[in-house]
């Protein structure tokens, strides 16, 4: 019997996960998925562990508690550092790998617009130890401006300032006033968490420029009831430790600096000789098929498509999915085309991808968000609603659907958040600003 094609997988998130779903328990493949993390991971609801209103692993779920059922499939826990495409194989930090196709589905990273020295004195929000450190820098910072005497001082402690108003620095934005103006607004005895200072940067005119302007406007209004200051405008242009510059001579001041401003491709596409675009991202072919090498293939944030349609993909958890299952999809035609009389041209006829869209949506606070798909647009209660159900649904694994319902109907009722227990550190304990940023 032939032996079955071998396909590697690096990535273990919406992409990579979705695709080797796709090629499970289907014996003309053996597939190897290979994650730097042991687990898939929920992230739009990253904001809300960092916030603390849920705990890691209620968003997370390992690996190969997902694909234990799929015998073809063998889960490995490891970085890709190269790829020797002309070997077929990948070497990661604990060996190598052969493949017969390869899929590379590694996701974004935070960018910094080419002033990386910038990611050492903020916070990004991309994985579990991001939301950890963020919800331990913020609840560490009350305490410390609960024993300090300095008024100063506390304010600067009691500031978060988030730098960009797309939908994670909205979300986080909405969460914190939550956070601080609810949930926790009784636990102190010597500072007033009204006084606690949120402040969104957006260098554009408007917050939330994917969504209309109406929703824009909404979303605008609903955070200043919240007490978010907005900065419409200007741009930061210089970042030091608690400190912020803007380019229309703003300066602020705040213990917890958040970077929720641009994404660029996973470094693991620089191993690869393929067009890419400014962000870094691997501009594909229609099939997804990485250019002048036909058996890789990109899925996910990584992508850079105008698919037939001329639809531009959008790097979100729909597209991504999507991308995994087209990708599976290619691997099983490919394989038919070969014991065909079109063997010698099955390259030519490998199907284009098409994004089907299903919308986009934010949540700002409580009993508030907005959500477009097509013609039909919600805001307040009702989007509200939908946000709450759409991201149940795409939970994977009841434990998980389960632990958040139970943990959002608490908030709801009783307004505390589920996860506020931090632990002491040695540089925390020292006061150290900022002593978990990267
Ligand atoms: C804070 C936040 C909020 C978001 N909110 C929404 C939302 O509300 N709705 C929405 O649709 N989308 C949202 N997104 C976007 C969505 O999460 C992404 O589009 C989606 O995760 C992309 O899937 P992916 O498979 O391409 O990458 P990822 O899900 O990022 O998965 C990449 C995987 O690759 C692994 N990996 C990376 N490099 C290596 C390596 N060298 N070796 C081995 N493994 C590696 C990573 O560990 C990870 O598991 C949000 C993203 C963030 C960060």
């Amino acid at each position: 019997m032939k032996s079955p094609h071998r396909v590697t997988i690096i990535g273990g998130g919406f992409a990579g996960l979705n695709c080797a779903q796709s090629l499970a328990n289907d014996d003309r493949f053996s597939v190897t998925l290979i994650d730097q993390q042991n687990h898939h991971l929920f992230q739009p609801l990253l904001y809300q562990v960092a916030t603390a209103s849920l705990s890691a692993v209620d968003i997370a779920r390992s690996l190969r508690a997902v694909l234990g059922k799929a015998q073809n499939v063998s889960v490995i826990l490891d970085k890709v550092t190269d790829i020797a495409c002309d070997k077929n194989e990948i070497i990661t930090e604990h060996g190598s790998h052969s493949y017969d196709s390869l899929v590379i589905a590694t996701g974004a990273r935070t960018s910094y617009f080419g002033k990386d020295e910038w990611a050492k004195h903020t916070y990004g929000l991309k994985n579990l130890e991001d939301s950890r450190q963020i919800r331990h820098q913020v609840l560490n910072a009350l305490e410390r401006a609960e024993r300090c005497d300095d008024i100063e001082e506390q304010k600067r402690l009691m500031s978060v300032a988030i730098i960009g108003g797309g939908p994670t620095g909205v979300e986080l934005a909405g969460a914190f006033s939550d956070l601080v103006r609810r949930a926790l607004k009784t636990d102190y005895r010597r500072i007033d968490l009204k006084d606690f200072r949120i402040v969104l940067i957006q260098s554009g005119e408007r917050i939330l420029k994917s969504f209309s302007e109406d929703h824009s406007a909404y979303t605008l209004e609903r955070l200043q009831e919240l007490g978010v200051e907005v900065i419409l405008g200007p741009r930061v242009d210089e970042v030091k430790e608690g400190y912020l510059h803007l380019n229309d001579g703003q300066e602020i001041q705040a213990e917890t600096l958040i970077w929720a401003a641009g994404v660029g491709a996973s470094p693991i596409t620089e191993c690869l000789e393929c067009p890419r675009d400014r962000g870094g991202r691997i501009e594909v072919e229609p099939s997804l098929a990485v250019p002048g090498h036909p058996n890789i293939f990109a899925a996910g944030d990584l992508v850079s498509l105008t698919d037939p349609d001329g639809k531009t993909v959008p790097g979100l958890a729909p597209a991504a999915m999507q991308m995994g299952k087209h990708v599976a999809k290619v691997l099983k035609e490919d394989l038919r085309l070969q014991k065909t009389r079109y063997a010698d041209r099955y390259l030519t006829l490998r199907p284009a991808y098409r994004y089907k869209d299903k919308g986009i949506m934010a949540i700002i606070g409580k009993n508030a968000a907005v959500a477009q798909t097509g013609k039909m647009k919600l805001k307040g209660f009702p989007a509200w609603l939908a946000w709450l159900f759409i991201h149940l649904a795409f939970l994977i694994g009841f434990r998980n659907k389960l632990a958040v319902l139970l943990s959002w109907a608490f908030s709801y009722l009783f307004d505390k958040p589920a996860a506020r227990v931090f632990s002491i550190c040695k540089e925390d304990a020292k006061g150290e600003p900022n002593s978990g940023a990267k």
